[in-house]
């Protein structure tokens, strides 16, 4: 076969190193595929499919994008699932047969991603990497838009779950998994919906132990593993660097953005597993997975990039440090008590630019002209923010404005340099000011007055040679050149060298005309250079200030945060919760901030609540579909959360206890899916939770055991109930919705557990509910009323009634059932107690049974009953 030729060589060398990407190879104008790269991205991007020849009888097949629009090419093969190598040009093409250099300088992946246009604004992009050990497990995220870089160590029971509740709390966008964890994989794999990431990629560590440590104490700048909380926790330094190495590769130019490590423990933070942030609405609605209609919609009234990202991350993580929250809260209410100073900060936050993202964009020689311009324009703003600042007394407002810098040197320095209203790119020049650089002076001078200065050689040579009509003129193939008329050539002085001769007249050149001819075309070139040689610098130097930059930036953003709390404390008429290390939650005239938020029409009823952990440790709540229970437990739960998160809350007033967990069970999550009916999911969500609450936790647990038969359902429920009731296995204060409410009953066994039931008001067959939460339970559950209030027909409400009625007349009213006995209910759900009929039930799969299959199932079944 013939050889290919020399580019065709050098692609398939760099396609070599990179054969898990698709390589973008530069060509010109162009970013081109070849071969199979060019065959799977035509398809995939419905471009057109060409080819080039490469030297072979048949030619390469190749398709392409312009090099100036290929980030929207690259969003999108990164969303199929895809990385893209992109391959410069690192050497000026000349003419001749010398190729041109090509590197490639930048793998784009999800987790790894840069620019603004492929990044979404309020929220974080983290990598993520875990190495698990024995019952261990490390876990890392880094965000290298941000710099931000967190590493924390799970262990003992559930290391799986608590992995998988981390991943729900940052939501990665790119996992990498340490070679030995397959299994893992493969778990993940089961549960990337739930998580919202789908990239999870095996990587090798080819790295030794030391060399793993060297990397990271490098890196961090640190001298021993002690000092970044890392001793005696191997698969956390396995985890870090690993991703670490896996920036380096990506970025291909260090990964210096990435400068401090924040170790955190789990406990630090309120614990909220992956179905309660998604049941509870903090970032996104459960349905339409929209902002609008969670928690985050209502209070978020940030005016920064850098402040929608940490609010974010604020209602993610609660804290649990009383000292912590109350510091927030102090912040918050100085703000809400001064509302003018308020609508000025955030006046001027509103101007600043997201200077974090664009730290890391000029950290690796990626910003816009613009983009470092906006920096002077943000710095502008941080004098009269220092100020306002300067009279505020809450330590945190104090602590903002130690850390804020005016940033003096960067704002003079970018005002110095670059032009008032710069281009978007480097290309045209047109980017350092005037003054800034002598050289660059000279040059746009010598641009701008070529036609002067010709003008004045021209006029000088016509005094000089006496020529009366010589000319300077230009053309394309010979450059400058003096025209003479055929009369006056006699005249030509000795300096002047015949170039072309033309009927009428003589062309020359003198070696001044063809030095300023060198300077004026080569200023154009050199100009562009130059300028980027002094713009890189700029961004150096800038650079360089990382650290107070970066200071700035993080107490702008918690200030921003402040604000908006403040700001929507004060228009919604939230009150400062008083924060407790007690275990009771005492909540007077309690809303739920969202509905309230989201049905302005209709007035949201306010609610008390009164969860004490002695005799108030459970609350059982009846009432019929609609009632609004859920509403109400819901808002209890975010209330909680929100004063943890150090957040005023929609109540008259409320006292905190604080918690450590909120674990909800609320409707069916089915997870058909992954194999499993709506009950067995139920039940394995009930299992965790008594697992893993502890008496701090505040449970929501609505409508129990309500996927089996009537009889199972009251059972399984009623057990529970007993078993967080009792002190001495849980008892963690919970609120428990459920419409047997048979269960009612419970109350008068248990000293602890007190019914309420929501408000309805029936006028013959009619109900309206009155949203109010009164002590006492249900007598009824209201079912056919419900039905007939959302529309059933006359008829069928008729007959329901009727059959109601000829139930109710044989059915014997259920007896009370016995005390617990003492160790009876736990076993429900521990997994030693597996009788044969258990485990027959365990071994079935109800979606591939046929319906003659079930029935013949269930005489067995019996059989064995
Ligand atoms: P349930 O859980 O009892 O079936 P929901 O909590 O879903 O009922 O409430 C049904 C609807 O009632 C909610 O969507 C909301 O619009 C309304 N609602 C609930 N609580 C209140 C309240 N306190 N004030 C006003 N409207 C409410």
């Amino acid at each position: 076969m013939a050889p290919l030729s020399p580019m065709m060589q050098q692609y398939m060398d760099i396609k070599e190193q990179h054969k898990d990407e698709i390589l973008f190879f530069r060509l010109g104008d162009f970013y081109e595929m070849f071969f199979d790269d060019a065959i799977k991205v035509s398809k995939e991007l419905e471009l057109t499919l060409t080819g080039r020849d490469c030297g072979q009888e048949e030619r390469a097949p190749m398709c392409g994008v312009p090099y100036h629009s290929c980030e929207a090419y690259i969003q999108r093969l990164l969303k199929k699932g895809y990385n893209v190598a992109v391959c410069e040009q690192m050497s000026e093409p000349t003419k001749g047969p010398n190729l041109v250099e090509r590197e490639v300088i930048r793998i784009y992946t999800p987790g790894t991603l840069l620019e603004g246009g492929m990044l979404e604004e309020g929220k974080n992009n983290y990598l993520c990497a875990v190495a698990t050990g024995k019952n261990r497990c490390g876990v890392c995220f880094a965000d290298v838009s941000t710099g931000e870089c967190l590493v924390t160590e799970l262990r003992g029971r559930d290391v799986r779950q608590k992995l998988v509740d981390q991943l729900g709390k940052f939501s990665p966008s790119e996992i990498l998994l340490c070679q030995n964890s397959l299994q893992l994989k493969y778990h993940l794999e089961a549960v990337k919906e739930a998580i919202g990431c789908r990239a999870v990629k095996l990587v090798g560590d080819q790295f030794g132990r030391e060399e793993n440590e060297a990397r990271i104490l490098a890196q961090f700048d640190a001298i021993a593993l002690s000092d970044l909380q890392l001793e005696d926790r191997e698969e956390c330094v396995l985890a870090l660097s690993i991703l670490l190495h896996y920036l380096d590769h990506t970025q291909q130019k260090g990964v210096s953005r990435i400068r401090e490590l924040d170790f955190y423990r789990c406990e630090q933070y309120m614990n909220l597993d992956i179905n309660t942030r998604r049941n509870l609405e903090l970032t996104e609605t459960m349905r339409r997975g929209e902002k609008k209609g969670s928690l985050l919609w209502v209070l978020d009234r940030t005016h920064t990039a850098m402040g929608k990202r940490l609010i974010r991350s604020y209602l993610e993580q609660p804290l649990q440090n009383i000292v912590h929250i109350e510091k927030r809260l102090d912040a918050v209410e100085e703000l809400v008590d001064q509302p003018s100073a308020r609508a000025d900060i955030a006046e001027h936050l509103s101007h600043i630019a997201d200077v974090e993202r664009l730290m890391s964009r000029i950290v690796y020689g990626s910003a816009s002209p613009k983009e470092v311009k906006a920096l002077s324009f943000t710095a502008q703003q941080l004098p009269p923010v220092r100020d306002l600042l300067a009279e505020r007394h809450s330590s945190a407002l104090v602590e903002c404005h130690l850390q804020i810098s005016e940033l003096p040197e960067i704002k003079e320095l970018v005002d110095r340099a670059i032009e008032d209203d710069p281009p978007v790119t480097l290309k045209d020049g047109r980017v350092i000011k005037r003054g800034y650089n002598a050289e660059v002076d000279e040059l746009r001078d010598l641009i701008e007055n070529s036609k002067d200065i010709l003008m004045q050689m021209e006029a000088r040579l016509k005094e000089e040679t006496g020529i009366r009509n010589l000319k300077i003129g230009f053309n394309k193939v010979f450059g400058y050149f003096i025209e003479v008329s055929k009369s006056q050539t006699e005249l030509v002085p000795d300096g002047f060298i015949r170039k072309q001769t033309l009927v009428n007249c003589e062309r020359y050149i003198t070696q001044e005309l063809k030095e300023l001819e060198n300077r004026i075309l080569g200023a154009n070139d050199s100009i562009i250079a130059l300028e980027r040689t002094l713009y890189d610098g700029v961004c150096k130097e800038i650079a360089a200030r990382i650290e107070e930059v970066e200071t700035t930036a993080k107490a702008l953003a918690r200030l921003d945060v402040f604000c908006s709390f403040a700001e929507v404390s004060a228009r919604n008429g939230y009150c400062r919760p008083q924060m407790t290390g007690g275990s009771r939650i005492q909540i007077k005239d309690g809303r739920h901030p969202v509905v309230e938020q989201l049905q302005k029409d209709v007035p949201f009823v306010p609610n008390d609540t009164l969860l004490d952990g002695r005799e108030n440790l459970v609350a059982i709540i009846t009432g019929p579909n609609m009632a609004g229970k859920s509403t109400y437990m819901r808002q209890v739960a975010l209330i909680t959360l929100m004063a943890q998160v150090g957040c005023f809350v929609p109540a008259s007033a409320a006292e905190i206890g604080v918690v450590d967990a909120v674990f909800t069970r609320v409707g069916a999550s089915d997870d058909l899916s992954a194999g499993k009916s709506t009950f067995m999911v139920e039940m394995s969500e009930v299992a965790y939770i008594l697992d893993n609450a502890t008496k701090q936790s505040l449970l929501i647990l609505d409508e129990i055991g309500r996927g089996t038969s009537t009889f199972d359902g009251m059972s399984i429920a009623r057990a529970v109930i007993e078993y967080i009731a009792d002190p001495k296995k849980l008892g963690a204060k919970t609120l428990f919705a459920t419409h047997y409410h048979e269960l009612t009953e419970v109350e008068n066994a248990l000293p602890n557990v007190k019914n309420y039931n929501i408000a309805v008001k029936k006028r013959g067959d009619d109900i309206t509910f009155l949203r109010r939460i009164i002590p006492g339970g249900a007598d009824e559950s209201y079912g056919i009323e419900v039905a007939k209030l959302a529309g059933v027909t006359g008829a069928v409400v008729e007959r329901a009634k009727e059959i109601l009625a000829s139930l109710e007349a044989q059915a014997p009213q259920a007896a009370a059932p016995a005390a617990p006995r003492e160790e009876a209910v736990p076993d429900l759900f521990s997994s030693a107690v597996e009788s044969a009929l258990v485990q027959k039930v365990r071994k079935i799969d109800p979606n591939a049974y046929t319906p003659i299959e079930a029935l013949n199932f269930l005489y067995e079944l019996v059989k064995i009953a």
